[in-house]
């Protein structure tokens, strides 16, 4: 279920992973859909023409021919950086699972810069580091690509892994890694938005 939050501009309801909070030169805050932010973002940036691009959802099957329903997120950064992110939803509504993102040029043609995050999409689908068998989550070869997310434990300091879309605990992830003891590893830590 998704989670609804009405727009300080328009009043619309709108998904809350589609709403951002905005502080105004008073300090105080205002909630609004990514349609109004990006307006009134553009009309700052001097943008006259930019018009905020709402895509559907889009389908894709993993490596096990599972779907995943993409949903999209378009926001406008300043004159010169418009991000567009893609990721699934959990049960709450909240972003999760398979997250991916780009950034563009708000002048550009926004689909070029939609086929561009598909086709990164396309590739973080297809790949598969982990199964899961009789003897439990394994790595399947020697390669492990994911993403750091904080394992919803208030208070923790041990984050969670999100890998092939699904997260992991940090024990888990750390049992998987006893397949390999003795071995080296090399860990590098890369930007959202950098393609591994
Ligand atoms: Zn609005």
């Amino acid at each position: 279920m998704t989670s609804r939050a009405t727009c300080a501009e328009c009043g619309i309801p709108t998904a809350s992973y589609e709403a951002v909070e905005v502080t105004t030169d008073g300090g105080a805050c205002r909630l609004l859909c990514s349609r109004c932010f990006n307006k009134e973002m553009a009309e700052r940036a001097g943008l006259r023409r930019f018009e905020h691009p709402r895509f559907v959802p889009v389908r894709l099957h993993d490596a096990d021919g599972v779907a995943h329903e993409f949903h999209f997120r378009t926001l406008l950064f300043g004159d010169d950086r418009l991000s567009l992110e893609a990721f699934e939803l959990e049960s709450d509504g909240d972003p999760g699972g398979f997250k991916v993102h780009v950034l563009g040029d708000p002048n550009g043609d926004p689909f070029a810069l939609l086929a561009k995050l598909v086709g990164k999409m396309r590739r973080l689908v297809s790949m598969k580091h982990v199964r899961n068998d009789s003897a439990g989550l394994q790595i399947i070869d020697q390669t492990v690509r994911g993403r750091v997310e904080w394992d919803h434990v208030e208070n923790a300091n041990t984050p969670c892994v999100v890998v092939d879309g699904k997260r992991i605990s940090w024990d888990d992830f750390g049992a998987m890694l006893m397949a390999f003891e003795g071995w080296q590893f090399k860990l590098e830590l890369r930007d959202p938005g950098d393609e591994i």
